[in-house]
């Protein structure tokens, strides 16, 4: 078993494929499947990932392995194999798919160290390589003589941990740890040993056989008000040591988290709780959808069937869209599993990721909590693994490998056997459907644990304001609700629905919009630096003062950005203090907190933003919630816009009154007789599933039929056009005669960056062979893609389809 073979860190279709190296005698002993190694390719070295060892070649002369760059391995057997399915699935690389299982830090080489975790090393060699110091280079190591089999016991036994040189601004804290040297009843002799007028050294010895924990000094002696000598006498007297302990960087300040206590549950959550409690115990896999409208209590569902999970001595994957992992979020699992928890966040530091990643890798927390790649947790023995608020698209990846959390979830559950849990007020028609069907098991949640009624929404119909000669962005209606809960010193949210909504610049006179020069999107205005700018390639420009076609001089700006409203509102109400929230004004580290908090702290009346204001928010002051544009979304070319339009509006809706105060909802639109509006408006989500899929069945959508969305793009509209219709002939060659495709049409946004971008759709229901079809096809473009700048990309489970 001399032989690696080796996925290679080279991003090319061609090269999709193991590689076979011969392993030095050195690494011989150490080498295995799921590590990376350093491997000459061509005339340059690589970096790449052992999938597997093996004793024979179908080739001859092969090259050595260069290197070993971890000495246990950061894929487990489990996602090595789930890696492979994730590139076949999604048709993507497979070193594209390893890497996307991996935190930043682990994809690129890195500088590393040696840093003891002892006292004393077992193996003399390494502690005399060591010589004297906590931490040495590993390259001191590879310079000496000592088999490598030595340090990976040493870092399998934990007296050794590799570090990464991870180039960041953040140093590394060490902070110094006080632990007994002494089992409890040694202990309890000792006291008496000790005179009773040391009453400090009788508090500490007590401390610690309450406490057989270890503990950070500053902490220990603040809280028993004791002075540093005291630490001394009893280290002088071996009954207690001090060490140095790396503490990892943690973004979320913990130190104010109260530990919480499971709650008894209502009828309703025993009875979505049992069948899974049931499934973990028999070590069963089985989807659940629990369908609980907002405030039903689903997470603490999750929270006691985890804890079913660590008791049995198993781990959970939680995994939270980006927007909703707040810190409000985070101190629920934390208040209950504790130090247990890791967070994963792509707001952290490429630093702080790895040392989150770490801490699971090396089983020391029992749950993760993150957003979508978190679903690649390394964890070996997966107890239950929850997708809350499973309908957002922010589970799907949008480049390589385009998965989807989901599906990626499944699989796991079925590897370990585990329960799969998908939670939402609004799932998407797939799962609800799948629940139908009994394909998943659905559990309902249909009560809020305070009892209290859902607020009540109520339409405004614009065109009506707009006759009546109410030209502003606000009705009368909501005017008046604001005003009166600013009086009231109550507060407000206010959503708006911007997707597919900008601040675009129009000459009033000949109707001129000023457009990108290389993507066919109106510039959006930027009000802070009086700048156009394109939200596709960043090209900017000044702001123009005469019109570019017409030289007029009424050139103004349109549509309604946060800024403007924002501008409109201050105008309208003075008295109204605003925290505005969107993409601008969350762009740094930690804003998006900062401004929770301020509006927490009752700091503004009005919370105003996009999306992002929609999810997870629980402020108990909010009285009011209004939505101003409800319809902005339903008139995108995706077919899954009134879905999306229901989902907001139930989820913004539930934002109110969640405590002791009332809450009262206002959803301003154009065309209040949609049916994803009104049936929003009174939280009839089994109506509006009925009729969505009967549309969905008309026009043939999913969840009846599958989609694949194959988009070409060149710089040459007529290239574009010609392989898009090439690739559509080559297709209706081989598929079946229930399969649709559609194309080649322009991508809705037909430019970007100068490239024309052409798309097909294929819809299906029964098309085993597909994913073989389209990989065959693509094959006979690999010549045009290197050599003629062609892009051609494939999304099995399109959801952008822009
Ligand atoms: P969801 O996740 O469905 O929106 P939450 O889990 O946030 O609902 O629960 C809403 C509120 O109800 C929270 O404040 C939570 O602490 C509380 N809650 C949940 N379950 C119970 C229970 N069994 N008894 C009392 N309060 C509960
Ligand atoms: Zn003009
Ligand atoms: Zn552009």
């Amino acid at each position: 078993m001399n032989i690696a073979n080796v996925i290679v860190d080279v991003p090319a279709s061609s090269i999709n494929q193991t590689f076979d190296y011969k392993i030095p005698d050195k690494y011989v002993d150490i080498l295995a499947s799921g590590m990376r190694v350093i491997v000459p390719f061509g005339p340059r070295k690589v970096m790449g990932y052992v999938v597997s060892r093996s004793s024979e070649s179908d080739f001859t002369k092969l090259k050595y392995i260069a290197d070993v760059l971890d000495l246990t391995p950061i894929l487990t057997s489990e996602l090595l194999h789930l890696g492979k399915w994730l590139a076949e699935e999604t048709l993507s690389l497979y070193v594209t798919a390893y890497q996307a299982m991996l935190p930043q830090v682990l994809k690129a080489q890195y500088e590393k160290d040696l840093v003891k975790q002892t006292d004393e090393l077992s193996s003399n060699e390494l502690e005399f390589l060591f010589a004297g110091m906590d931490r040495i280079p590993y390259s001191l190591f590879e310079g000496s003589t000592i088999p490598y089999a030595q340090l990976q016991k040493a870092i399998q036994d934990g007296e050794i941990m590799i570090h990464y040189l991870v180039k960041s601004k953040e140093t590394k804290k060490k902070v110094t740890m006080v632990r007994s040297l002494l089992p409890v009843h040694q202990l309890e002799e000792k006291i008496l040993d000790i005179p009773n007028n040391a009453k400090r050294q009788l508090e500490l010895i007590q401390f610690f056989i309450e406490h057989q924990t270890k503990v950070e000094l500053n902490t220990l002696l603040q809280q028993l008000q004791a002075p540093r000598s005291t630490i001394t006498k009893l280290v002088e007297k071996n009954i207690i040591e001090t060490y140095k302990e790396e503490v990892y960087r943690n973004p979320f300040d913990d130190t104010s988290i109260e530990p919480t206590e499971a709650l008894s549950l209502t009828e309703q959550q025993q009875q979505a709780i049992t069948p899974i409690y049931d499934t973990v115990e028999k070590g069963a896999h089985e989807v659940f959808l629990l369908h609980g409208v907002t405030g039903s209590g689903k997470t603490e569902v999750y929270l006691q069937a985890i804890q079913g999970v660590i008791e049995k001595g198993q781990e959970a994957i939680v995994l939270v869209p980006e927007i909703a992992l707040t810190p409000q979020m985070v101190k629920r699992f934390k208040g209950r599993f504790g130090s247990n928890v890791a967070v994963l966040h792509s707001a952290l530091s490429a630093g702080e990721k790895y040392d989150e990643w770490r801490r699971i890798h090396r089983k020391e927390v029992k749950v993760v909590v993150g957003a979508r790649s978190a679903v690649f947790a390394p964890f070996e023995n997966i107890g239950i693994i929850i997708i809350d608020e499973e309908h957002e698209t922010s589970y799907k990846q949008e480049d390589q490998p385009r998965y989807h959390a989901r599906d990626v979830a499944i699989k796991r559950g079925q590897h370990h056997q585990c329960p799969v849990i998908l939670g939402s007020a609004t799932p998407t028609l797939e799962s609800y459907a799948r629940a139908q069907k009994g394909v998943y098991k659905l559990a309902t949640l249909d009560k809020r644990t305070n009892e209290k009624e859902m607020p009540n929404v109520e339409i405004i119909d614009m065109r009506k304001e707009l006759h009546a000669g109410n030209r502003s962005m606000f009705s009368r209606e909501l005017k008046e609700k604001i005003e009166e809960r600013i009086s009231r010193d109550e507060q407000i949210v206010l959503l708006l629905n911007r997707r597919g909504y900008s601040t675009f610049v129009m000459c009033r006179d000949c109707g001129h919009v000023n457009e990108c020069p290389h993507c066919d999107i109106a510039l959006t205005y930027h009000k802070n630096s009086n700048q156009l700018k394109c939200h596709y390639c960043s090209y900017e420009e000044p702001m123009p003062t005469i019109c570019p076609e017409c030289s007029s001089n009424l050139i103004r700006y349109f549509g309604t950005g946060t800024e403007r409203v924002e501008e409109a509102l201050t105008k309208l109400i003075p008295q109204a203090s605003i925290i505005r929230m969107d993409v601008d004004t969350t762009r740094r580290k930690g804003a998006h907190e900062k401004l929770l908090n301020q509006f927490a702290t009752k700091q503004a009346n009005i919370l105003l933003g996009t999306q992002m204001i929609a999810k997870g928010l629980d402020f108990e002051n909010v009285t009011l919630v209004g939505v101003l544009t409800a319809d902005s979304m339903l008139h995108l070319p995706d077919f899954r816009s009134s879905e999306k339009t229901f989902q907001l509006l139930t989820q913004v809706s539930g934002r109110a009154g969640r405590h002791d105060l009332p809450g009262e909802v206002i959803v301003q639109t154009y065309t209040p007789d949609h049916y994803s509006i009104e049936l929003a408006s009174v939280y009839d989500f089994q109506s509006f599933y009925q009729k969505e899929m009967a549309i969905r069945k008309t026009f043939q959508y999913p969840p009846f039929v599958f989609l694949a969305l194959i988009t070409v793009s060149h710089k040459n509209q007529v290239t574009t056009v010609q392989t898009t219709q090439r690739i559509v002939q080559l297709l209706l060659k081989h598929v079946s005669n229930e399969t649709t495709i559609l194309g080649p049409t322009p991508s809705p946004i037909t430019r970007v960056k100068d490239r024309y971008r052409y798309q097909c759709m294929i819809k299906y229901k029964k098309e085993p062979q597909l994913r073989m079809l389209i990989k065959k096809i693509l094959r006979q473009f690999d010549d045009e893609v290197r050599k003629n700048d062609l892009m051609i990309t494939v999304d099995m489970q399109p959801y952008q389809l822009m």
